[in-house]
């Protein structure tokens, strides 16, 4: 370990941190590559002083931005109010019970039952729980059978991680298990063959799902599992026609529709549900997030009437409803995101990403003649674009070159944080932002991007 890092934050970070995501070798040799103290409306500030616009909204998730005194004082009070109780056995704090009901006024119709968790995976383990206890309620234990798609993300506990359609997170953990199945990404740039349309790949999509099902056996297929907008698999909006497809495949075969919309919630795709910008009628939504502007971790599921009358008919069966946390209905977390909820009632949260669409999506189009960008792609305030090396042929640089992370440290030093996956830059501001932020968003991205240029 080199010198200035002992007794130092990063030295005690280094020797004892354990860092998703990170080479673990390298982190206890070099320690972390910043130490994020403090934040300000869309901006974080490093331990330098230097501010960073947060065009991911860090996970994808701090909706309100950073620093947001309001929220520390609502959570400061219900903290000296109780502090903690558990909503076991039918036990509850007003916090909770405000929650669920401010969610379900928002949420789309027919349904209005919630099921409070702590994190988006939490939220996709417990659905796919009730998935199968939906299918044993209605006498159909044999419909285990999953299919979710290559490349999305739903999570990384031992079921979700099965879920979640990245090699990366099987390999290594012997997973995924038999019940689950993947099918093609949505993502029309790559995937599409020479020639067809958006429709036309999104009739093949949902072909290939129907075929799946009829291979498999529809009595022994639960439920397709979707993001509305793929967003760890690259920021990728569906082709047209996609999820109206999907969907009559799945009503055909009485397969359930789970929409994992942990990112594509509360406004991100420019309705309140990404679910409703595509017309995806689900029978469980899992959201997560900006639930609570990631201040603090709460999620929840949220369950339609079909659902839900499964599950009451098991607790008849059994006497009760057998699954839940210690933490799910937190109070403290309740209290923040029933806040959230509030902050967002105010500024109208879904016609202020309207108003600022056009805005993003037109800083991507500006970027589209750009000699490194190969495919824009964008809805509401979630977007990315590609970075090739040959805009006809599409080919990507040489690996060797490292031109994404290139990218990840021009970005940064001209004050922007963005989310690289693959070869694509994605964007996903908090939902506070401007529309003279969104330029200056772009403004910097577009500064990167030319320096890589030239330094290429
Ligand atoms: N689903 C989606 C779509 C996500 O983006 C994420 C997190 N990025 C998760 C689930 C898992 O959420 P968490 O990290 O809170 O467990």
């Amino acid at each position: 370990m080199n010198k200035p890092l002992l007794n130092s934050v990063a030295a005690m970070d280094a020797a004892h941190q354990i860092h998703p995501h990170t080479n673990l070798r390298k982190h206890l040799e070099t320690g972390p590559n910043e130490l994020l103290v403090r934040g300000e409306g869309i901006q974080v500030f490093d331990e330098t002083g230097k501010g960073y616009i947060e065009g991911a909204a860090a996970l994808w998730c701090s909706s309100l931005g950073f620093g947001n005194a309001r929220l520390a004082e609502v959570a400061k009070q219900a903290i000296t109010d109780l502090g903690y109780y558990h909503n076991f056995r039918g036990s509850g704090t007003p916090q909770a019970a405000q929650l669920c009901s401010k969610l379900a006024d928002i949420a789309p119709d027919g349904m209005d039952k919630i099921l409070l968790q702590s994190s988006g995976t939490e939220a996709n383990d417990t659905a796919l729980k009730l998935v199968w206890y939906y299918w044993d309620a209605m006498g159909a234990p044999q419909r285990r059978k999953i299919i979710s798609r290559h490349e999305g993300y739903h999570g990384t506990g031992t079921l979700t991680s099965c879920l979640t359609g990245k090699v990366k997170f099987h390999e290594g953990y012997g997973l995924p298990f038999s019940e689950f199945h993947y099918v093609t990404q949505p993502y029309y740039y790559r995937k599409a063959e020479e020639g067809e349309s958006e429709q036309e790949f999104s009739t093949r999509l949902a072909n290939e799902i129907e075929e799946l099902i009829l291979r498999e056996g529809p009595e022994t297929v639960a439920a397709f599992w979707a993001e509305p907008v793929m967003g760890s698999g690259g920021a990728i909006t569906p082709p047209a026609g996609y999820f109206e497809k999907v969907q009559a495949v799945l009503d055909k075969y009485g397969v359930l529709f789970v929409a994992d919309e942990v990112i594509c919630g509360f406004a991100r795709t420019g309705e309140m549900w990404g679910s409703q910008t595509y017309g995806i009628k689900p029978d469980l939504i899992c959201c997560a997030k900006a639930l609570s502007a990631a201040v603090i971790p709460i999620s929840a599921v949220i369950v339609g009437e079909r659902v839900f009358e499964g599950m009451m008919a098991q607790s008849d069966k059994r006497g009760s409803f057998t699954h839940g946390y210690t933490y799910s209905g937190h109070p403290v977390a309740c209290a923040v995101a029933h806040e959230v909820l509030t902050i967002y009632e105010e500024m109208d949260l879904v016609a202020h990403v309207k108003s600022l669409e056009s805005a993003f999506l037109g800083g991507f189009k500006a970027l589209e003649d750009h000699p490194l960008v190969g495919n824009i792609d964008g809805v509401g305030l979630i977007g990315a674009l590609e970075v090739v090396a040959d805009k006809k042929t599409r080919a990507i640089h040489d690996p060797a070159l490292a031109v994404m992370p290139m990218l990840d440290r021009l970005t940064r030093k001209h004050g922007l944080i963005t989310r690289l996956i693959g070869n694509r830059i994605a964007l996903a501001p908090p939902q506070i932002i401007t529309e003279a932020e969104v330029g200056e968003m772009f403004t910097r991205l577009k500064a990167a991007l030319d320096e890589a240029h030239a330094a290429l």
